[in-house]
């Protein structure tokens, strides 16, 4: 595709991407599965470097989800232990499927949940992750 100028290509691409997002990540996972065996050993090396020469980073990194985790453990046992689901509870986002699982938007309100199925909370939380 030829383009005027950098910013035309840039601009393109990020497009396509929104276009394209499903199709992409589809392609990004099947294109993980079939090298990531192969290049393991090599990534779990370069990441090894990345750490020692990016200390701080790492260990920045490492308390921010360590903390995330702690809340989200925390967020997780309090609603499992306080929020039933109702027997026959319809899923809060597709209405369809039984509601079987809690689904925290803020972990630090552990007893804002939705009830939803599995099929929309796996969703949810991909949602998640893309906004982080
Ligand atoms: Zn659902």
């Amino acid at each position: 595709m030829p383009y005027k100028n950098k910013d035309e290509a840039k601009a393109y691409w990020k497009r396509y991407r929104k276009k394209n997002k499903e199709k992409i990540a589809e392609y990004q996972k099947e294109h993980f599965k079939k090298t990531y065996p192969k290049n393991r050993k090599k990534n779990i090396e370069e990441s090894k470097k990345w750490n020692k020469e990016n200390k701080d980073k790492f260990n920045k990194n490492m308390e921010k989800y360590s903390l995330k985790n702690k809340k989200e453990c925390k967020a997780r046992k309090l609603a499992q232990y306080h929020i039933k689901i109702p027997k026959e509870y319809l899923c809060e986002k597709c209405k369809k499927e039984l509601a079987k699982e809690r689904h925290h938007e803020n972990y630090d309100k552990p007893f804002k949940v939705d009830l939803v199925c599995k099929k929309c909370h796996t969703k949810l939380d991909k949602k998640r992750k893309v906004k982080i």
